[in-house]
């Protein structure tokens, strides 16, 4: 039976490793670290659990039938709230719902809610004049954005959706890759507003908020439950942590990976679930083109800082889950999720109150070379501008991320077409992981599944 590795222990990699076993692969998952789960990581504080990244997902196919694979679909839960406010002006401002990467389907709610001045809802509005479709090559979100729907839809609706979900900047963000629908709908339809209403109409596109799921519990369930089920299937020795692949060469018939601080191992294939710096190193000697191109992705690194706050202590405003905020603003909270109301469930029993703050745009972001107490309490002064509470928080914890979110700058897709091609060579060796077609879970998870899927299609006799 061939053995095949898979190289980082992230959800990227248990997913490839779980779909490998199941078809009757020898698997070995190599990471580096001494814990599983990458970014993924559910704390305890105060009594409860709270993530110290992702706290869910969207509920696409793939996820939802992997977590139906190793029994935990019945204990998928939805957030008890879902809606967004944006932080403009010195007030929360709620978003209209339904809006798409930011764009108002009816700029006239934007108006409404005083996200748009009366003079951005007009040009927003404009956009239906504007020559389309979208022809050529890739764009930026921003040159698109500002060109059909003017600045004020820019940096008010569109920048804080991308810089709260990818720590992104607009101005060289592919838009393909950053929203695919998007960039269809441009490319489709003389107007990207008329496209959406005619979406909306046929329900092709959904004006409802976008299902999400985590485990009940905490989203580090999903890490146990398939570490669980790969060692039930193949053995304890199927997983190694504290195993740092170095690099993968190739071999007759295979590949050998070297270990820090440990022997070398054959395999015959390879999955590499790394961020794509990492991966660019590992790859070296076996595609010097591939390595460059992976170097070329950039990561940004993100902090997440927990607080909980006494009982009744802030009042948030209602039908939200939290806020996001433009980088127009001049903050360095970029986001704000209000945990302990989204998930009541993970709620601390006396009714405090768990907020947790996201930092980090991509480039340099100086709130990021803060130590840990200078930023808490920095994002402590920004919260209390936001939701003046009326008492300190009773307890704050930072968890930074470095070099965890992908940017995918115009072009990127290009790129991974161009990764794939330098690594034909190679059949037996694929890459999945955040960098190349989503960074969401879902998509990690179904590219894993793809991964998985050409490595044992190479293998097949
Ligand atoms: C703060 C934050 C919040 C997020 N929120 C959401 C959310 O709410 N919903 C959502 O869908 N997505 C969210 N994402 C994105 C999503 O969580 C990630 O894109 C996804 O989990 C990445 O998984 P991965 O396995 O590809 O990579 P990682 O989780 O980065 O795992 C890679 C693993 O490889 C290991 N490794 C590195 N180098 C080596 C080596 N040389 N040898 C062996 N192992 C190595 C690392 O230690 C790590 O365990 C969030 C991301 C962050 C950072």
């Amino acid at each position: 039976m061939p053995t095949v590795a898979v190289v980082g222990g992230g959800v990227t990699g248990l997913t490839a490793a779980w779909a490998l076993a199941q078809a009757g692969s020898e698997v070995i998952l190599l990471e580096a670290r001494d814990r599983l789960g990458g970014v993924i990581r559910t704390d305890h504080l105060d009594g409860v659990p709270v993530e110290a990244g992702p706290d869910a997902f969207l509920a696409g196919d793939a996820v939802v039938s992997l977590c139906s694979s190793v029994g935990l679909k019945e204990d998928l839960i939805s957030p008890d709230v879902f809606g967004a406010y944006i932080w403009s002006g010195g007030r929360l401002r709620r978003l209209p719902p339904g809006v798409v990467l930011g764009l108002p389907a009816w700029p006239v709610q934007a108006l409404r809610a005083g996200l748009l001045s009366p003079t951005g809802a007009l040009r927003a509005a404009a956009e239906v004049l504007v020559p389309g479709p979208l022809k050529g090559g890739d764009v930026s979100v921003e040159a698109l954005v500002r060109r059909r729907f003017g600045r004020e839809v820019l940096d008010r609706l569109v920048d804080p959706l991308m810089a709260g979900r990818r720590a992104g900047h607009t101005d060289d963000m592919s838009l393909q890759a950053a929203d695919a629908k998007v960039d269809g709908l441009a490319r489709s339809h003389r107007s990207i507003l008329l496209g959406i209403r005619r979406g909306r109409r046929s329900g092709e596109l959904s004006g409802e908020p976008p299902p999400f799921l985590a485990p009940r519990g905490g989203m580090e369930r999903l890490v146990d439950v398939l570490a669980r089920s790969l060692r039930g299937r193949l053995g304890p020795g199927c997983i190694r942590t504290g195993a740092p692949v170095t690099r993968v060469s190739s071999r007759r018939e295979g590949f050998t990976l070297d270990l820090q601080g440990n022997g070398p191992l054959d395999a015959d294939g390879v999955v590499v679930c790394l961020p794509a710096p990492r991966a660019a190193r590992v790859l070296l000697n076996l595609s010097g083109d591939a390595s460059r191109e992976l170097e070329s992705i950039p990561f940004a690194s993100t902090a997440v800082a927990t607080f909980v706050y006494p009982p009744a202590s802030c009042a948030l405003p209602p039908h939200g889950s939290g806020f996001l905020v433009p980088s127009s603003e001049g903050r360095a909270l970029a986001a704000c999720t209000w945990y302990s109301v989204k998930w009541s469930a993970s709620a601390p029993a006396d009714g405090g109150i768990v907020l947790r703050a996201f930092v980090g745009r991509a480039g340099i972001d100086p709130a990021l070379s803060l130590d840990d107490d200078g930023l808490a309490a920095l994002l402590e002064r920004e919260l209390g501008d936001a939701l003046r509470p009326t008492a300190p928080p009773r307890l704050a914890q930072v968890t930074r991320w470095e070099d965890s979110l992908p940017q995918y700058r115009v072009g990127h897709p290009a790129r991974v077409a161009r990764i794939e091609r330098a690594l034909e060579g190679h059949p037996r060796l694929a890459l999945a992981g955040a960098a190349y077609r989503g960074s969401g879970i879902p998509d990690c998870v179904a590219g894993a599944e793809v991964a998985a899927r050409r490595v044992l299609d190479a293998l097949a006799p």
